[in-house]
C-alpha cells in the first residue's frame, strides 16, 4: 500500500440514509468516528457528503426524488441545513472542526475561483479543520451542475491534491456482474487501467436517493488516476473499512494510479473548464497539436463565441473536439489574424501579446 496523506472521503447519499430516505444517524456517526480517527492519526481528510436531497425528502416528506431542477433545489436547501447541523455536533464531540464549502461547476471552471477555493482548503486542512464540501444543489441548474458528487469528489481531490479517494457505498466494489442478481459475481480487488471493458461492466445502475452507480465511479477513477490519484470503492456499511484499507488489507475496489498523465493546471483545463467558445483548426495545426506544440494563428480556420483574452476555448478539427486550451487574443483578435503568419500580428493588430493563441502549456489534447 502506497503511503496516503491527503484523502477525500465521498459517502453517498444511499450509505447515510434509511430505505425511507431519513438520514441514518447511527451509520453517520460511524462514519464521523472513522473520520475522526483517521485525522487523529494524522491523515488529512476532506469529507464530500451527499445527502442533502435525501435528508430534505426525509423532513418534507417527499417519497419520490422528483426530476424538477426546482423542487430538488428546494430540497437540497431544507436538506444541507439538517446534515451540516447533525455534521458539526457529532465532530464536536470528536473535538474536530468542521468548514462548510459548497461548490458549483463554476468554482472549478473559473480559475480565479478555483484557485481561491484550493486555498480556503488548504489553509483548513494546515488548522485541522474538515471541509465538508457537497455540490451548491440550490443554486446550480443542469447545464452548469456536476451533478453527481463522485464526479464532485475527483474535481475536489484535483483541487486539493489528494493522494487517495475513497468512495464508500452501498455495494463491496466493482464486480464483473452485478451481486445482487448473480450469486457468483466476483469482485475486482484491484485496478491499475480503465478499459472499455470496465467501462461496459459499469454500466449505469443508479440507486433511489443517490446520483450515480458505477458508471459515474470509474469515470472519477479515471480522471483521479489520470492526476496520480488512488481510487477506493468500499462498503460504507462499516466505515472502519477505511482504515483497514489504508492498512493494506484487501477491501473493495482499489483502482491504482501510476504517474500522472497531467500537470495540474492542464488536469483543471481537461476536466474542470466550461468552454467559452471553438476555434476551427486546419491538418497542419491539428498535427503540430499531436506533437506538443503551440497553435499558431496561421493554423485556424475560423472561430466561434464571444471571448476575452485568457478564456478556455474547444478547439475543432473537421468539427470535432481535439484539444481545449486558455487563448492569447479574444475573439475579435483573433477574427483579424486568423490564417495569418505569426510575423503579422504586430501589423494586423498594431500589437503582440503573444507569439501564438494557445500557447502549448495551456492547451490539452482530448
Ligand atoms: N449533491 C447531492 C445531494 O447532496 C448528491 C449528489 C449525488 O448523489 O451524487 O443530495
Amino acid at each position: 500500500m502506497k503511503d496516503f496523506k491527503r484523502i477525500v472521503i465521498k459517502v453517498g447519499s444511499s450509505t447515510l440514509t434509511h430505505a425511507d430516505g431519513k438520514l441514518d444517524v447511527q451509520q453517520i456517526k460511524k462514519i464521523v468516528k472513522e473520520i475522526s480517527i483517521l485525522t487523529d492519526q494524522g491523515y488529512e481528510c476532506i469529507f464530500v457528503s451527499s445527502g442533502a436531497i435525501a435528508a430534505g425528502m426525509g423532513i418534507l416528506n417527499v417519497h419520490e426524488k422528483p426530476n424538477e431542477i426546482d423542487k430538488r433545489q428546494v430540497l437540497a436547501a431544507v436538506g444541507q441545513v439538517e446534515l451540516i447541523q447533525l455534521y458539526s455536533q457529532l465532530f464536536f464531540a470528536f473535538d474536530h472542526p468542521i468548514a462548510q464549502l459548497l461548490l458549483t461547476k463554476d468554482d472549478f471552471s473559473n480559475r480565479t475561483r478555483y484557485l481561491n477555493a484550493r486555498n480556503t482548503c488548504r489553509l483548513l486542512l494546515e488548522k485541522k479543520i474538515i471541509p465538508i464540501i457537497n455540490e451548491n444543489d440550490s443554486v446550480s441548474i443542469n447545464e452548469i451542475k456536476l451533478g453527481d458528487n463522485d464526479s464532485l469528489s475527483a474535481f475536489v481531490a484535483a483541487l486539493v491534491d489528494a493522494d487517495l479517494i475513497v468512495i464508500l457505498t452501498d455495494i463491496d466494489g466493482l464486480y464483473d456482474s452485478d451481486p445482487r442478481e448473480n450469486p457468483n459475481a466476483k469482485r475486482y480487488d484491484k485496478i491499475t487501467e480503465i478499459t472499455d471493458e470496465i467501462k461496459h461492466i459499469a454500466g449505469t445502475t443508479g440507486s433511489k436517493f443517490g446520483t450515480g452507480g458505477m458508471a459515474t465511479k470509474i469515470l472519477a477513477a479515471e480522471m483521479a488516476m489520470s492526476n496520480g490519484t488512488d481510487l477506493i470503492i468500499a462498503n460504507g456499511d462499516d466505515p472502519h473499512d477505511i482504515s483497514r484499507a489504508l492498512r493494506g488489507e484487501n477491501i473493495g475496489t482499489h483502482f491504482v494510479a501510476s504517474e500522472p498523465n497531467f500537470n495540474a493546471r492542464k488536469y483543471w483545463l481537461r476536466y474542470a473548464t466550461t468552454l467559452s467558445g471553438n476555434l476551427h483548426i486546419d491538418e497542419g495545426a491539428y498535427q503540430a497539436i499531436q506533437k506538443g506544440k503551440s497553435l499558431l494563428p496561421v493554423g485556424i480556420t475560423s472561430i466561434d463565441g464571444d471571448f476575452e483574452i485568457g478564456s478556455v476555448v474547444g478547439i475543432l478539427f473537421q468539427n470535432e473536439k481535439v484539444g481545449v486550451g486558455i487563448v492569447n487574443y479574444n475573439n475579435q483578435e483573433i477574427e483579424k489574424i486568423l490564417g495569418q503568419q505569426t510575423s503579422k500580428i504586430k501589423k494586423i493588430l498594431g500589437y503582440q501579446y503573444s507569439d501564438v493563441v494557445v500557447h502549448s502549456d495551456n492547451l490539452v489534447k482530448v
